[in-house]
């Protein structure tokens, strides 16, 4: 039977999350500024920061599949769902749950720049450095971990946990 065990409070989170908030604000004092959720893991955190940044945002949603780490590291992404809108002349910041390998963030900054953003940043609630195989510049980091499956706060595990407050360890 899996059990969880809580890695970082919702306590921790928000704190965490109003000081990344704060950084983004001082960096682009005017905005817009459009927030890129990956769906589905970064939804709270999308949610979250955008309601704690002062700089006034704009939220789009992107799809990912990524088949590079479930079965071998071929580095396979495919975009599943696209922006709704043209980024072109505006400032992104891309918005994920975790970095992980790195696959996923590198393609798809590939894929974002070819739309000519005035600039494009990332900000991931979590990083997990060790398992790093594609390098890619994150701005805004919430948490580095270890090497730990971790659920909630909207990761999954086969799509459940999402809901959960914390972010747990889950642990066979
Ligand atoms: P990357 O391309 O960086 O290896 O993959 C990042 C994606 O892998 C994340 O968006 C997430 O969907 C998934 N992932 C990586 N580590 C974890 C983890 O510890 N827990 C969960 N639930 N998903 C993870």
């Amino acid at each position: 039977m899996s059990t969880l065990r809580v890695l970082l409070s919702a306590e921790r989170i928000h704190a965490r999350i109003q000081e990344l908030a704060a950084r983004i604000d001082q960096d682009f004092p005017s905005g817009p500024v459009y927030l890129v959720g990956i769906l589905k893991g970064a939804c709270f955190f999308l949610a979250d920061l955008a309601r704690a940044m002062k700089t006034p945002s704009r939220l789009e949603f992107i799809g990912i599949s990524s088949y590079g780490r479930s079965k071998t590291t071929s580095g396979e992404v495919r975009l599943t769902k696209d922006l709704d809108v043209s980024i072109e002349g505006y400032d992104v910041i891309v918005v994920e749950d975790i970095v992980d390998s790195g696959i996923t963030l590198s393609y798809l900054m590939q894929v974002l720049q070819q739309r000519k953003p005035k600039s494009l940043r990332i900000a991931t609630l979590l990083d997990k450095p060790d398992r790093r195989q594609r390098s890619v510049k994150v701005d805004y980091v919430g948490f580095q971990i270890p090497d730990y499956f971790v659920v909630g706060y909207g990761l999954d595990f086969a799509e459940d946990y999402r809901n959960l407050r914390d972010v747990c360890i889950l642990e066979d």
